[in-house]
């Protein structure tokens, strides 16, 4: 069947299948937010006021949780989802592919006397033991042992996903083997968030704050994705099998005008934004943020933030429901990290901060006190940041994210942090050790205790740093779009948890101090630790372009590492320094952490070798015979000078196919992981990438009804 323009015209074409209308928000109970989640105000009402208060004091402080607890929480749970509609429960987990993994039970039973009735106690609740045989664990769990549990997490609400036909109810769970190891990303999540949290304790204690409970951090990250019309992406094996266009020649208009960022929104887009919003808001996923991204057909949610545990929950539900709901307006929400080449990548911007109930930890301030510990803090973040740069940059290591980092339009592979002129001339002075220091207009003294506030959200920003000091926060911009939040999370946990610590450390011996010398106070401590961290951790602050190559070299002469592919990267993982911080503060064990090491490098590979696999049969057998066609229809009419131009094209291409189909023959591979690895990237990606370089001229020369693949031109401008 010839191509032909009409499929264009029929996806261009739109029409709402049924509003979803907007419900009138001052009328009382209309609002829907939450209406799915088993939240506070469900348990408050449900459960007897002694186990709501014990569940409360779980969540909110930490406390272990009372298993006899768990069945008056199972019956309300279930009396809940049941008139929400749901028929089936699941616990819902997150394995180490990254994505959510969930296997439906009934809560239905057979009575004996033909009917049959709901049940749900506290051990369905509590533990479940999904077949773990089939999830990828590094080697943790042998087949012979293949039992892995999932643990009821009560920190993370449990909520009800709706289908047309029925409905079911979820609850956020760990994952881990029967003999306890890590299974999952959830665990070492937790982990890491109780490791920050008494870290972040004793260094409040040291500024003299004896009352606050519990630090938690934050995330709220920005998704960005692409949206294309379904008929596009069925036409295209490449997306439907890798989620990304593997062949496509660069459009005569691409994102060169730069009239999409911020632009209106396309209707259609819009009906589709409001409808995950509603259907998010029933989740108790609090979207705040909307808007187009800077290339074509690229957009951006984001949510308020909410603590590590639940806020990547609550992106796992997110990028699950933006592409349920595509489907309903036919279109397709492509989160591939580099769905088009030569278009902008898209990214997923972790913000991030360390928070107790009252205050946010990296929010300036309005007193001295805050601002010093303010201070403190980002020493911390800058300090972990330094000293772990790689171990970051392995954490968002993934195929995908290769075609992203270190392109141009994307963070670079380089770990820096960018923390503002006037953040950045403090920290320069303190550890310069001049006593007071000019900050826009206002005087900062360390040594006097008298400091004004700190320039706060002076509005800087940086497009290109990686991670960046955004007025109260931080923002770890280097995460793939398609990629869960969580090891990202936990390494940084983990790292400021530990630099934190080594802080403390360093300012309690000035305060200590020795013999010879009396002990320094409190503030002198301070100012001499900050200075010092700073000289050293400094290095990896930087406010350029972060995308130029007077970057790439500097960072060189700096030592900062480039760690440009999964590969490069990954080591980082199981360095002997990043094993040390993760098992002193118990967040991965040795064995863990090498299963995770595994998992992504497997990943890699296996990722890379479906993407060989469908290039080399898409040219094979779409593209290849389209030119043949092509230079028959020239031959016919006696245009012999430009078939044989498209000839030497064509035989060019045939011979890139066969390189491409030896390099990715089973037998050619190395068996070493890591050799393999390196094997896919060097060999096998070069001869894809050859094929694909052919395949573009062809676009450009093969009639435009021949050629199988909708163009660039189509997918991105048809709206
Ligand atoms: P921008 O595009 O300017 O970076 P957005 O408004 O798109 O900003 O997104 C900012 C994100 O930062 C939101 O998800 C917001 O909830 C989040 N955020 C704000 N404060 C914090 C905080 N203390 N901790 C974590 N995330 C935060
Ligand atoms: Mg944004």
């Amino acid at each position: 069947m010839p191509r032909v323009r009409e499929s264009n015209v029929v996806a261009a074409q739109w029409s709402p299948n049924g509003s979803i209308g907007t419900g009138d928000l001052t009328i009382p109970g209309t609002s829907i937010y939450g209406a799915n989640v088993f939240g506070p105000d469900e348990q408050r009402q449900r459960l007897p006021k002694a186990i709501f208060r014990q569940l409360q004091a779980t969540i909110d402080r930490g406390e272990p949780l009372d298993p006899g607890l768990a069945d008056a929480v199972a019956l309300a749970m279930k009396d809940w989802a049941l008139e929400k509609g749901a028929t089936h429960y699941t616990h819902w987990f997150q394995p180490l592919t990254g994505s959510t993994a969930e296997k439906h039970d009934s809560f239905f039973g057979p009575v004996g006397d033909g009917t049959a009735l709901a049940q749900f106690t506290g051990k369905e609740l509590v533990r479940g033991e999904p077949d773990a045989s089939s999830f990828p664990s590094g080697g943790i769990r042998a087949t012979f042992e293949a039992r892995g549990y999932t643990a009821w997490d009560p920190t993370s609400p449990a909520f009800v996903l709706e289908n047309p036909n029925g409905a079911y109810l979820c609850i956020p769970t760990a994952f881990a083997s029967w003999t306890g190891e890590a299974l999952d990303q959830k665990i070492p999540l937790l982990r890491s968030m109780s490791a920050l949290n008494k870290s972040a304790l004793r260094a409040l204690r040291l500024f003299g704050d004896t009352v606050t409970p519990r630090v938690y951090t934050t995330i709220g990250p920005e998704q960005e994705y692409f949206l294309i019309d379904e008929q596009f992406f069925y036409q295209r094996p490449d997306l439907v099998a890798t989620g990304r266009t593997l062949f496509g020649a660069k459009p005569a208009k691409g994102q060169q005008l730069d009239d999409h960022y911020f632009g209106s929104i396309p209707e259609r887009v819009l009906a589709y934004m409001l409808e995950i919003e509603q259907e998010l808001a029933k989740l108790g996923v609090p979207i705040k943020t909307r808007h187009n991204e800077v290339a074509p057909a690229q957009y951006e949610v984001a949510p308020i933030f909410e603590n590590s545990n639940v806020g990547t929950d609550h992106q796992q539900l997110c990028m699950q429901v933006m592409q349920n709901v595509a489907r309903r307006y036919g279109m397709v929400c492509l989160l591939h990290e580099k769905p088009f080449a030569g278009v902008n990548g898209s990214g997923k911007h972790n913000n991030w901060s360390m928070s107790t109930d009252e205050a946010n930890l990296l929010d300036p301030g309005d007193t001295p006190h805050d601002n010093l510990q303010f201070l403190f803090f980002a020493t911390a973040v800058i300090s972990a940041v330094y000293t772990h740069q790689g171990l970051l940059r392995a954490s968002i290591a993934s195929a995908g994210q290769d075609h992203r980092l270190g392109a141009n339009e994307a963070p670079p592979a380089i770990i820096s942090i960018f923390l503002g002129r006037e953040l950045e001339d403090v920290f320069t002075a303190i550890a310069a050790g001049e006593p007071a220091v000019s900050v826009a207009r206002e005087v900062m003294n360390l040594g006097a205790h008298v400091l004004p506030d700190l320039p706060r959200d002076t509005g800087d920003r940086n497009r290109t740093s990686p991670f960046a000091f955004t007025g109260n926060r931080f923002e770890f911009r280097a995460l793939g779009s398609n990629q869960s939040p969580s090891l990202a999370n936990t390494v940084l946990n983990t790292i400021v948890a530990e630099a934190i610590d080594s802080l403390c450390e360093d300012i309690e011996s000035k305060m200590a101090g020795t013999k010879k010398k009396p002990g320094k106070s409190f503030e002198e401590a301070l100012g001499e630790v900050i200075a010092a961290t700073y000289k050293t951790a400094g290095k990896v602050v930087f406010d350029g372009d972060g995308y130029s190559q007077e970057w790439h070299d500097e960072a060189a002469k700096r030592g900062l590492l480039n760690l440009r592919t999964t590969p490069d990267a990954l080591p980082q993982l199981i360095s002997e320094r990043s094993q040390s911080v993760f098992s002193n503060y118990a967040v991965l064990d040795e064995r863990e952490l090498h299963a995770r090491y595994e998992v992504a490098l497997e990943q890699y590979v296996i990722k890379l070798n479906i993407e060989a696999e469908t290039a080399a049969d898409i040219a094979a057998t779409m593209l290849l015979p389209a030119a043949a066609r092509h230079i028959t229809i020239l031959k016919g009419v006696g245009l012999t000078a430009l078939a044989k131009e498209t000839l030497d094209l064509v035989t060019a291409f045939t011979k890139a196919i066969k390189t491409l189909q030896t390099a990715n023959l089973d037998e050619n591979h190395p068996t070493d992981l890591m050799d393999e690895a390196v094997y896919m990237r060097d060999t096998v990606m070069t001869a894809m990438n050859e094929v694909r370089e052919i395949a573009d001229q062809l676009e450009r020369t093969v009639a435009d009804d021949l050629w199988p693949l909708p163009r660039y031109s189509e997918m991105l401008f048809i709206k």
